[in-house]
């Protein structure tokens, strides 16, 4: 949709990634990083500064305990930490559960593993999952969860009895975790994150991913990390050697100066991304989409059946057409397309200009409605 949107010479809120600039200090240093001549390949798993501060930063907020030294492997963004986290802890054969409607790359992630994914719905409107079809999901082959909180695309925040519930069907079968935390400071309307490792018995089981693209509004610097057990650290980093040996250098050591922000920084970034959530929110529901505000992450999910009779596809394409706005497709989140077919995914990480500027034209081409 982003190729689509140029063509169109639309307004992009399709595509995950910020249209502002990351913040200044994090520049700052990546540019003296690269002065220093810090060019040259970093430890494989991560600059010790970079592992330490990963470590300081994730014992602080998600309190987990992290040793630096054995358990964290830093990667080429939360993407590969993902693949190579999985591709290091499953066998082919495995079974790995997956909520529905899920982030694109994990379905293909466990089948490059060998693995099957096995889907459990989330249902709108508040995008809650059936304990019971949780738990029948949960068989003699299931090696794994995955948990995406916030979650894209849905903006739901996991509760910690959700959580709770997962830990406990986790432990009953000998099941790992993998949680994908990318949008943990993402949050709206007083919602805490909590980290699935910090639950009885699960900091043995859990593989904690995050990175700098959302937090630091840095998609392009390909910064992420995994953070597990000593064991299944060493596995994962086996794999991630093989797969990119490491991460850019330079770019490493300014992530280290980012993850030591002040607590100001992270409030900010929820109280503005909340401006965002609102602004847009307020003109979808006003020309139509039927919306949910999301508790996290920077994504609203629409339905567009009072709005049109043609499916996710064409409509995202008519929307984009000439000038339009560019949103994602429901259906490419949901192993069968019907599924998608009235929602598509609108993505407020963007200047209030461009909202603004998306405002206008969702006005003049679908009406106001109320
Ligand atoms: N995980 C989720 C849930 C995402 O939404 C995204 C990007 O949209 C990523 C991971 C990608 O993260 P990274 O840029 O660190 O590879």
């Amino acid at each position: 949709m982003s190729r689509v949107c140029t063509r169109e010479k639309g307004i992009n809120l399709a595509q995950g990634f910020p249209d502002f600039a990351a913040p200044q200090p994090m520049k700052d240093a990546g540019c003296r990083a690269i002065q220093s001549d810090i060019n040259q390949y970093a430890v494989t798993w991560g600059a010790p500064r970079l592992r330490a501060a990963i470590a300081k930063r994730t014992r602080a907020y998600n309190g987990i305990d992290v040793d630096p030294e054995r358990m964290v492997t830093v990667c080429c963004g939360a993407t590969e930490a993902m693949i190579a986290s999985l591709l290091g802890v499953l066998d082919p054969g495995d079974e790995v559960i997956v909520f529905e409607p899920f982030y694109e790359n994990y379905g293909p992630d466990c089948i490059l593993s060998g693995a099957v994914p096995r889907m459990v719905k989330l249902r709108a409107p508040d995008w809650s999952f059936d304990e019971r079809e949780l738990a029948r999901a949960f068989g003699p082959r299931t090696r794994a969860i995955i948990v995406n909180t916030p979650h894209n695309p849905t903006g739901k925040v996991f509760t910690r009895e959700e959580l709770e519930l997962i830990a406990k069907l986790c432990i009953e079968h000998d099941a790992l975790a993998v949680t994908d935390e990318i949008y943990e400071y993402i949050l709206f309307d007083g919602t805490k994150h909590v980290s699935l490792a910090t639950l009885p018995g699960m900091a043995e089981r859990t593989i904690t991913i995050s990175g700098l693209s959302k937090t630091w509004s840095a998609t392009g610097w390909r910064i992420g990390w995994a953070i597990a057990p000593a064991e299944m650290t060493s596995a994962i980093r086996k794999v991630h050697d093989f797969l990119t040996v490491g991460a850019p250098a330079p770019l490493q050591e300014a992530a280290a100066e980012a993850l030591d922000f002040g607590p100001e920084y992270f409030a900010n970034l929820a109280v503005e991304y909340a401006r965002r959530r609102d602004l847009l929110a307020d003109v979808l529901e006003e020309t139509g989409f039927g919306v949910v505000r999301p508790r996290g992450a920077y994504y609203i999910m629409t339905d567009v059946s009072k709005l049109t009779e043609l499916d996710d596809v064409a409509f995202a394409m008519q929307l984009v057409a000439d000038g339009g706005v560019a949103t994602v497709p429901g259906s490419s989140f949901f192993l069968d397309p019907n599924d998608g077919r009235k929602i598509v995914r609108f993505c407020f990480a963007k200047k209030r200009e461009t909202l603004e500027s998306a405002a206008r034209v969702l006005r003049e081409r679908l009406g106001v409605r109320r």
